[in-house]
């Protein structure tokens, strides 16, 4: 294991130990608002605890932050694109230095990943693979930025009409906490490819990565200003850049509920909101998909990965009867496997849940089950104190109306249904509000064809067999759909939703 630092000097990095534990004793802690290429004070004096997850002990205190932080952000954000101090420069050169950040977020992912792994108690392996799904993430956009291109229209000869895509001004950015560099890197990468300035608020329970990104941003080349962090709270922070009349586009990643909310501030101004929710996502399997285990592995892993904390977590299993108990029974065995364990050590798999708030919520959507009448397939248990732990439920016997059914947990419980035809299946699969993912496992390919089409959600994957490529979900643009947002970020489009699209006539001599 090599240098754990989370300091910011080289004198710092080399005093550090050769464990993650003592690279986590030594970690400095600063987390202030970072306007203008700096840390700054804040305006306000308020602060709320840091803690760790792992041990429900506090890690610092931050500030809550203020409308006041939010005004000087904007402020220079503001000023900054209109230099042209960014968008001034040619997409290339913007990709390159984009590329460059994204060689830093490697080089200093274990910095990176140590902060993610104290604030939401994310396993350090876990961590680690953020940061380098945040690199390969920021190529893409990077690739992107010169591959904006717009029409052109036949006119008479000597004349010309084309189209060109403008950065949009100031895009206020706020992100969830279940993957606190990755969710960052998916709205600062499009925005700042485009040719945007920001200003991010990320997550209470997880800010100090972000930070982290933001001097690394200024690092690789970045001019100061343009890449700006208000952390905080939702209530000051995120409101008060939801609804700041000079943020030109505001982009959200979090639950439905507050998307919503900030949409309604945003509206106020008449701001355009791309909007990246929650979900409810199925695994369809069919009886004639033929690798059980593999499927049961899949399942498995699609809803107790980051402990069920993310957006597209497969939540439900809908599966064809006369598979059913033998499917469950796989699906059960592997999930009691899933022990928590110290997210420090390199060998855990499943940590705890990211903060007591959400081991409170799914702990009260477990007993919600148990009192609609679910069958408890397989019970998890909830540590009270010293860590926010819960081990995996499964319930069977559950119906549509259920609220552990219909709406999102975003902890380790999975809901099993079964269905006998194609139709019922693709009820179920549409069955909630949500429509951000589903899998179906068939190798009937007129099915397959029929239920992508049929299936809401923003991607529906089809599979045969074990065999995945993750890739394809960041390449391929997508939008969520029904109370899963609206809005792509992906790829070229999301570029696009980052920028304005002008049309230019050239008449004349
Ligand atoms: P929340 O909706 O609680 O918070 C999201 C962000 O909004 C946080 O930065 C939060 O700040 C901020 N916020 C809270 N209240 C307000 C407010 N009144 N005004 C402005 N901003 C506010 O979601 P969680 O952080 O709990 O994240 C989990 C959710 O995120 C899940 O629903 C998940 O599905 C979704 N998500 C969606 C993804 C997608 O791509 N579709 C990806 C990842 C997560 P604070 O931290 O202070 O509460």
């Amino acid at each position: 294991m090599g240098d754990r630092s989370v300091t910011t000097t080289e004198a710092e990095r080399g005093a550090l130990g050769s464990s993650w534990a003592t690279a986590a004793s030594a970690v400095h802690w600063d987390i202030r608002p970072f306007i203008d290429g700096s840390l700054v004070a804040s305006s306000s004096d308020e602060t709320y605890p840091n803690v760790n997850p792992a041990t429900e002990a506090p890690l610092c205190d931050v500030g809550v932050g203020a409308a006041a932080d939010v005004d000087a952000a904007v402020n220079v954000a503001k000023r900054r694109f209109n230099e042209g101090v960014w968008s001034g420069l040619s997409a290339g050169r913007r990709a390159e230095i984009l590329r460059t950040l994204g060689d830093l977020i490697a080089e200093r992912r274990e910095e990176l990943a140590l902060l993610d792994c104290l604030e939401m108690g994310k396993p350090i392996t876990a961590a680690l693979a953020d940061a380098e799904m945040a690199r390969s993430l920021l190529r893409n956009w990077a690739d992107c930025a010169e591959r904006l291109l717009g029409e052109s229209v036949p006119l008479t000869p000597g004349a010309l009409g084309f189209n060109c895509y403008q950065p949009r001004g100031v895009v206020g950015a706020i992100t969830a906490w279940n993957f606190p560099v990755v969710n960052v890197i998916y709205k600062i990468a499009p925005a700042l490819a485009a040719g945007n300035t920001v200003v991010l608020k990320p997550s209470e329970i997880a800010p100090s990565s972000s930070l982290k990104l933001a001097e690394l941003a200024v690092e690789a080349g970045v001019p100061a200003g343009v890449l700006n962090v208000v952390p905080g709270v939702g209530k000051t922070v995120g409101e008060a850049l939801a609804h700041h009349p000079d943020i030109d586009f505001l982009s959200f990643t979090g639950s439905t509920v507050t998307g919503r909310h900030v949409m309604q501030l945003a509206g106020a101004n008449g701001t355009p909101v791309l909007l990246e929710c929650g979900g409810k996502s199925p695994h369809v399997v069919f009886d004639d998909a033929d690798d059980l285990e593999a499927i049961a592995e899949a399942v498995v892993a699609g809803v107790l990965v980051n402990q069920g904390q993310v957006c597209t977590a497969h939540t439900r299993l809908l599966v064809q009867a006369g598979i059913k108990d033998e499917l469950v029974q796989e699906v059960v065995k592997r999930a009691r496997e899933y022990r928590p364990g110290d997210p420090l050590d390199e060998a855990t798999t499943f940590g705890p849940l990211a903060s007591s708030e959400q081991r409170d919520r799914v702990s009260r959507y477990m007993t919600a089950g148990i009192d609609a009448g679910a069958e408890l397939l397989l019970e998890g248990t909830v540590q009270d104190s010293g860590g926010c732990y819960v081990t995996p439920t499964i319930f069977g016997g559950v119906d549509q109306s259920m609220s552990i059914v219909q709406e999102e947990i975003f902890g380790p419980v999975l809901c099993v249904q079964s269905f006998t035809s194609e139709s019922e299946a693709i009820d179920l699969a549409n069955g909630t509000s949500y429509g951000l993912t589903s899998t179906v496992w068939t190798r009937d390919l007129a099915r397959a064809r029929r239920l992508a089409c049929a299936v809401k959600s923003a991607h529906v994957v089809v599979r045969t067999s074990g065999a995945e490529e993750w890739c394809n979900y960041r390449i391929l643009s997508y939008e969520p759909s029904k109370a899963s947002g609206f809005g792509s970020e992906i790829g070229v489009r999301g570029l696009q939703s980052y920028s304005t699209l002008k049309a230019v006539y050239l008449f004349g001599a």
